[in-house]
């Protein structure tokens, strides 16, 4: 490249130097969106409250934004909502790891897959209640207790039931994800102090069938529904970088965000690519997609939590940052994520700590 090329290249036109036909805009090598699409962010009565008439076109249009401005919004919103130098952490116990009758395509935990993951019975009371003490004492305000179930028998549940009384009775708060549960049994979990109860939709209503068959997305917004209506907090997200489509995340958003009542914890994950799963050689979706999934769910549901959850292990402190930017304001906190690894619990000390953040206390 000549001289006079390289320089044409690399700055702007002067004062009436003119470099062509068309605009500047229309000259350059880059995409050049002119002017942030208008969206609407404002609930139907004004005043800022959360809105769930969300439609797909606007969540689109969110996730079509230019990043800086998609950012923006999405801080406007959070320091609107929250302290943005404030995270909440949560511990993730697996109480019965293995052997789940389910076939979902991401998880090594289904029997059907071979992923060198061992089928184990349920933990005992004791067990639990030492690996509850050991995550208060390092920081989590919330324990979350996981079992690979399609739903859990009534002999099980007397078990998470006395679990979740004793990790209550530590002062911490409650989470299981236990798959599927009657109205009955939400009602118990309730009754034995259950905070928060997890289940995901995973992804949009059209690409589940590509990774789940045992159970329908109407299966889950059922148990959601009971969970809800126990009194217990729902916790509910999905995962990316399954090889869905941007609409596909469009579409798990658009639906999270029109649900009755927000889920007061929304995880995103990024998938893990586990050897032996079905998903195990999904290309790696690209980070600033998984940033900007962050962002449209802290715009789309203002006051809930958004939790960077799986997948954190390969993703860059810097790619975390830009999370926290956009709006997500609690992480899963040790060294394992039910079978999958998560950084260690220095390294989240010292990255919190580099950005001058700080961890929530139970009821903050
Ligand atoms: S995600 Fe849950 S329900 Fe699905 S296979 Fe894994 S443990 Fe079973």
């Amino acid at each position: 490249m000549s001289e006079a090329e390289h320089s044409r290249r690399t700055r702007s036109p002067r004062r009436g130097e003119d470099w062509g036909e068309g605009t500047p805009a229309e000259r350059s090598e880059f995409p050049h969106p002119t002017r942030a699409p208008r969206v609407d962010l404002s609930s139907p009565g004004g005043g800022g409250a959360p809105r769930h008439d969300w439609t797909r076109e606007q969540v689109r249009a969110l996730f079509d934004l230019p990043f800086p401005e998609l950012m923006f919004r999405a801080q406007e919103i959070h320091r609107r909502n929250f302290d943005p130098g404030a995270v909440q952490i949560s511990t993730l116990l697996s109480i019965k790891t293995g052997g789940c009758p389910e076939d979902c395509a991401y998880c090594p935990q289904s029997a059907r897959y071979d992923a060198g993951v061992r089928a184990e019975k349920l933990m005992s009371l004791d067990a639990v209640l030492a690996e509850a003490r050991t995550a208060r004492a390092a920081g989590a305000s919330r324990f979350c207790m996981g079992a690979a179930w399609r739903e859990p028998k009534e002999r099980d549940l007397d078990n998470v039931c006395a679990m979740v009384e004793g990790v209550k009775a530590l002062g911490l708060e409650t989470c299981a994800t236990l798959g599927m549960l009657t109205a009955a049994q939400a009602q118990r979990l309730k009754a034995a102090g259950l905070d928060f109860y997890n289940h995901n939709i995973d992804t949009s209503p059209e690409f589940y069938g590509d990774i789940i068959t045992t159970r329908t997305y109407q299966d889950r917004l059922d148990t959601l529904q009971r969970v809800r209506e126990a009194g217990i907090h729902v916790c509910c997200g999905g995962i990316v970088g399954m090889g869905e489509t941007r609409e596909d995340r469009v579409g798990m958003i658009a639906t999270l965000a029109s649900l009755p009542a927000h889920p007061e914890s929304v995880p995103i994950n990024m998938l893990v690519r586990v050897g032996g799963t079905p998903l195990a050689g999904e290309p790696k979706l690209d980070p600033l997609e998984f940033v900007r999934t962050i962002a449209v769910a802290r715009i789309t549901m203002p006051r809930s939590m958004v939790r960077l959850s799986a997948g954190r292990e390969d993703m860059s402190e810097e790619t975390q940052a830009l999370c926290f930017l956009a709006g997500a304001n609690s992480i899963f906190y040790g060294p394992k994520l039910l079978t999958t690894s998560n950084p260690g619990r220095d390294r989240d000390r010292d990255l919190m700590e580099r950005l001058g953040m700080r961890a929530l206390e139970p009821g903050d």
